[in-house]
């Protein structure tokens, strides 16, 4: 594939959230929750190669971080909770949120990767 002719980065990235195939955007990229598929099922493209590494987690500790910071403090300044209202309100929404949102991490990770021909993906 021809630089000319991959799809934009913000294309690549939103079929990497989805959990697409960064080049043809039908194919699945994982084969099981957090592995990705050695290749596209749709166009055959080689995902094995790949190193997205820790990179998604670090991303999701950040984005987490800035999601739920501002909730729980906006929260503790109107309302001053009970402790076990914390324990039940934001534990369970950041468990939800982390496994929800580590795959399309991942994913985005892995389609840069492919769109800047990083690894085994270089297009020489
Ligand atoms: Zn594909």
């Amino acid at each position: 594939m021809s630089q000319a002719a991959l799809p934009s980065y913000s294309t690549t990235l939103w079929r990497g959230f989805r959990s697409r195939c960064p080049r043809c955007g039908t194919g699945k990229l994982f084969r099981r929750f957090l592995k990705v598929a050695d290749n596209c099922p749709a166009c055959q493209e080689a995902y094995h190669h790949h190193r997205a590494d820790d990179l998604p987690a670090y991303l999701l500790i950040l984005v987490l971080g800035h999601i739920l910071v501002p909730l729980i403090v906006t929260v503790e300044l109107l309302y001053e909770p009970p402790y076990w209202l914390y324990v039940s309100l934001w534990l369970p929404a950041t468990v939800v949120l982390a496994v929800g949102l580590l795959q399309p991490i991942k994913g985005m990770v892995v389609a840069l990767q492919w769109r800047m021909g990083m690894h085994g993906f270089f297009r020489g």
